[in-house]
């Protein structure tokens, strides 16, 4: 993969990386199904959020990406 360093800048590598693998825990986790509507946790805040969206928006806003199951 390749990226365009005028499109993307450090902090969205950083996103993008972030989703990477919030991925491959959410399929580890068998989330797969439903990428939209789970939720998930920051670690860092313990914000909860909602979908895949929800939480690379978090990493975005705040440089968190330490996410794991809400409860
Ligand atoms: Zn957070």
């Amino acid at each position: 993969m390749q990226f365009d360093t005028k499109i993307f800048d450090a902090a969205d590598l950083l996103v993008l990386e972030t989703a990477v693998e919030l991925c491959k825990v959410l399929k580890e986790r068998h989330y797969y199904t439903d990428t939209a509507g789970f939720s998930i946790r920051c670690n860092a805040c313990g914000k909860s959020c909602v979908g895949e969206k929800g939480a690379t928006e978090h990493a975005a806003q705040t440089g968190h990406y330490d996410f794991g199951e809400a409860g």
